[in-house]
């Protein structure tokens, strides 16, 4: 992550890879657009499974600035909308591609606490006060993994598989002719160069950014959503409030909360939503007068959720967070983040091609439930963008 404070706030892990520099090709095999979870187990896979073909990621950011790198690190099964025809085993799946991307990124699956708050739900060993008491339901499998050594770990698949990624590099527009272009702006230094590039293929992996581009405007939401870690608990505090057996949790009624230990005993919490600015794709800077060749990133610093109702959010969480169990009232909170997440029609996520063209796939909007699933359906980007597998009717 950049070393200056980023207005959407910093997780408490880290992203320690950056990919080596490379000139822009004039024509590519595969475009990716997006280095995030998606995009990156796009790019590793494609070349795993067609070595010969070129394949170059372009992320407008840089590495784990998406919601991949300030996610909560739940790593759940199916869907947000639960098993959909063809899935198969997600969990079973992520496991073996970060086995055959040698990725070391903490997984661990003790199985995932849904909490509730009514009646019928058990005491033990969770009895946390939040608008009622909150207590488990049931157990569904899943569990964490450090979502910076995934990210991490992904970049250095994608390089080591002999694909390119490329930061700092913003797909302003596609023109569908065929094959299609990109249209790309690209931070070099202190300058915004503009390039087209040729593609024979393009994957949109933008999740919540870009929904112009991705053909998503009206269809799918996005929002912010606000997360927070606390400093390290002893075993003692642990112990106290049922976390010892290290199962992360959510809840399945309202006021939503969710969370997991980090391998410190830090605890990290998340809830609540705020809407993203009315146009994410408006605070790319456009490079028409002078001023404004200076960035090619987003200006997401013209948003910030330490203001306004973001902040607000975070206040509100704090507070529930300290009144959750008497051995965290005093427990301190040493980050603050935000990221995004792209809200679908019923939850699915969209994995189709654009509409304007059959040469550009889009795959997004997992609805907060894409940890797992974002790298297992990267895999399946890339057999279905090699004619290896269909994609799947999931409208
Ligand atoms: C706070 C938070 C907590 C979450 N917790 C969980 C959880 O516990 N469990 C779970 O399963 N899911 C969770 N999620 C959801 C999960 O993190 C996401 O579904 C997943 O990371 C999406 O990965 P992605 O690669 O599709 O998107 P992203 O990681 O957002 O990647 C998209 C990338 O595209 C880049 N980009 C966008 N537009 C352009 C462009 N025009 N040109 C070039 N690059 C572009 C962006 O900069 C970004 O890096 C959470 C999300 C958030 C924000």
């Amino acid at each position: 992550m950049s070393g200056k404070t980023h207005p959407w706030g910093a997780p408490p892990w880290t992203v320690d890879f950056r990919p080596a520099p490379h000139t822009l090709p004039e024509q590519v095999d595969f475009a990716i657009v997006g280095g995030g979870f998606t995009g990156l187990s796009a790019a590793a896979w494609l070349r795993r499974l067609s070595p010969k073909k070129s394949v170059v990621v372009f992320e407008s950011s840089s590495l784990g600035q998406g919601a991949s790198g300030r996610t909560g690190g739940l790593a759940l099964a199916e869907t947000a909308a639960g098993p959909l025809p063809g899935l198969s085993d997600v969990l079973a799946g992520y496991q073996e591609i970060l086995r055959k991307l040698r990725i070391d990124s903490s997984l661990e699956l003790p199985g995932v606490w849904e909490l509730g708050r009514s009646n019928t739900a058990n005491k033990l060993p969770i009895c946390w006060s939040d608008s009622g008491d909150l207590k488990v339901v049931r157990t569904v499998p899943g569990g964490a993994v450090d979502p910076g050594k995934v990210v991490a770990g992904l970049g250095r698949a994608v390089e080591n598989a002999g694909a390119q990624i490329i930061e700092h590099a913003q797909v302003h527009a596609i023109e569908y002719s065929n094959p299609p272009r990109l249209q790309i702006r690209r931070k070099v230094r202190s300058h915004v160069q503009q390039t087209e590039i040729r593609a024979s293929q393009i994957l949109l992996a933008t999740n919540a950014f870009s929904l112009e581009l991705a053909g998503l405007r009206g269809t799918a939401q996005a929002k912010l959503t606000l997360a927070l870690a606390t400093r390290p608990l002893t075993a003692g505090q642990l112990k106290a409030i049922g976390l010892s057996s290290r199962h992360p949790f959510y809840t399945i009624d309202l006021p939503y909360l969710w969370g997991r230990l980090l391998e410190s005993n830090g605890i990290v919490f998340g809830a609540g939503l705020v809407p993203m600015p009315a146009s994410i794709d408006a605070l790319f800077s456009k490079p028409s007068g002078p001023s404004a060749q200076q960035s090619a990133e987003p200006n997401l610093y013209r948003f910030d959720v330490r203001k306004g109702e973001a902040a607000e959010s975070f206040c509100w969480l704090e507070s529930r967070v300290h009144k959750l169990h008497p051995a965290l009232r005093s427990a301190r909170i040493t980050h603050r983040w935000a990221g995004p997440i792209l809200f679908t029609e019923g939850m699915r996520p969209i994995f189709r091609h654009h509409p304007r063209s059959e040469n550009v796939m889009v795959l997004a909007g997992y609805n907060g439930h894409g940890v797992a699933l974002s790298v297992y359906l990267g895999q399946w980007a890339a057999e279905a963008l090699l004619g290896k597998r269909p994609l799947p009717d999931w409208r």
